[in-house]
């Protein structure tokens, strides 16, 4: 008898008891999934489509101060199980009713009962996944293919079971900004210069235009509101590859419920909100920075002191959708990442020398043989 046969029993007695329920079929009491793309979870069991409830509340933000001040009863929380791994330090949740599961970002082995439990702030809002594991592998393959020297080692190992759907965490700031600046403007005009140049063993007296600048004073007050500025809570993915994966269509944010993750993994957040407005501050003032020069005009910009005060501070704890495979390949660990969102995919690959090489020889053959032709 296949395992997939009797559900109800499967679920019974949970690894570890937490708030991460299972959503049970009306059907067969079989575990339901998420199905991506749809609203509605799906039973592998007997087929039944089971319509998501849309929860009509607003997805609202947490006042980022008030939440400093006094921690607690802030922001709603919620246990998860959690797996660390000890390769890499992801903490992901895991399917339930399943008893091992390789580390979705380094593919090292792990196994559930070396779980514990974590109190983390519950989401606010996620982005379910419109792109199924079908369609993901589709464009997986297509991009593949196009790869030049990529060991076939490598081209066979991605299969479309090596890919786990999960959810990555991110928070969202936003933030007014005031600023107050110093510096100087400086607009170009050019200038006739005259200049004495050697020409045929005479001294002669020439000109040419140069370009000069011409700084003023200039000090100025600037406002700004940055809406959802994105930093990502997760360790576990190299931030370039994050970076990547972007932009995001934050207006496909629905209010968090559990079911949309049914079905997939969720990593947790390991970049506490307090760091994370610490990065999120960099962007915002790299943005206060380019309104500070347009402000200034002009051609070049000093900007000799700046100083900004930060209101109305509130972030949300989000949760985006990816495809990834993670894989050894001389002992180091690539990974394919896919956007559950766009289906855009994204990846580290290997080279193979061999085909390098041989690619290399290929060439100066070619040109040998064409040198010797032209001898003739
Ligand atoms: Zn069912
Ligand atoms: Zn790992």
């Amino acid at each position: 008898m296949s395992d997939q046969s009797n559900p109800a029993e499967e679920q019974e007695g949970p690894i570890l008891e937490t708030s991460q329920k299972d959503i049970v079929c009306k059907g067969c009491a079989g575990k339901l999934v998420f199905a991506p793309g749809t609203t509605h979870m799906k039973c592998p069991y007997c087929g039944a489509e089971n319509e998501i409830a849309v929860s009509a509340e607003k997805i609202e933000e947490l006042d980022f101060q008030k939440f400093l001040k006094e921690f607690e009863g802030q922001a709603p929380m919620q246990e998860v199980a959690n797996i660390k791994c000890q390769a890499c330090g992801a903490q992901t949740t895991f399917q339930q009713g399943v008893v091992s599961e390789a580390c979705p970002f380094c593919g090292t082995p792990q196994v559930v009962k070396d779980a514990s439990i974590n109190k983390v702030f519950r989401p606010r809002a996620v982005i379910p996944f419109i792109v199924n594991l079908d369609n993901a592998y589709g464009g997986f393959r297509k991009w593949i293919k196009k790869l030049w020297f990529a060991p076939n080692k490598l081209k066979q190992s991605a299969r479309q079971d090596s890919f786990t759907g999960l959810y990555i965490p991110y928070w969202t700031y936003d933030a007014k900004t005031a600023t107050d600046y110093d510096g100087q403007r400086g607009d170009d005009y050019q200038e006739r210069q005259t200049y004495t140049a050697v020409e045929n063993g005479r001294t002669v007296t020439k000109t040419r235009m140069v370009t000069r600048t011409r700084w003023t004073n200039k000090d100025g007050h600037v406002d700004c509101f940055f809406n959802d500025v994105m930093v990502a809570a997760s360790k576990s993915l190299p931030s370039r590859y994050l970076a990547k994966l972007e932009p995001w269509d934050l207006k496909k944010l629905v209010p968090f419920t559990e079911d949309y993750l049914s079905g997939f993994r969720t990593e947790s957040y390991q970049v506490n909100i307090k760091d994370g407005f610490a990065q999120a501050k960099q962007v915002i003032d790299r943005g206060v920075e380019k309104a500070v020069r347009t402000d200034i005009g002009g051609d070049h910009q000093n900007i000799q002191s700046l100083k900004t005060l930060y209101s109305g501070i509130t972030f949300k704890h989000i949760l985006l959708p990816i495809w990834i495979s993670a894989y050894r390949y001389n002992n180091k660990v690539y990974r394919f990442l896919i956007n559950g969102c766009t289906g855009e995919v994204q990846g580290e690959r290997p080279y193979s020398w061999i085909k390098i090489t041989l690619f290399i020889l290929m060439i100066v053959a070619i040109i040998v043989a064409i040198a010797l032709i032209a001898q003739q």
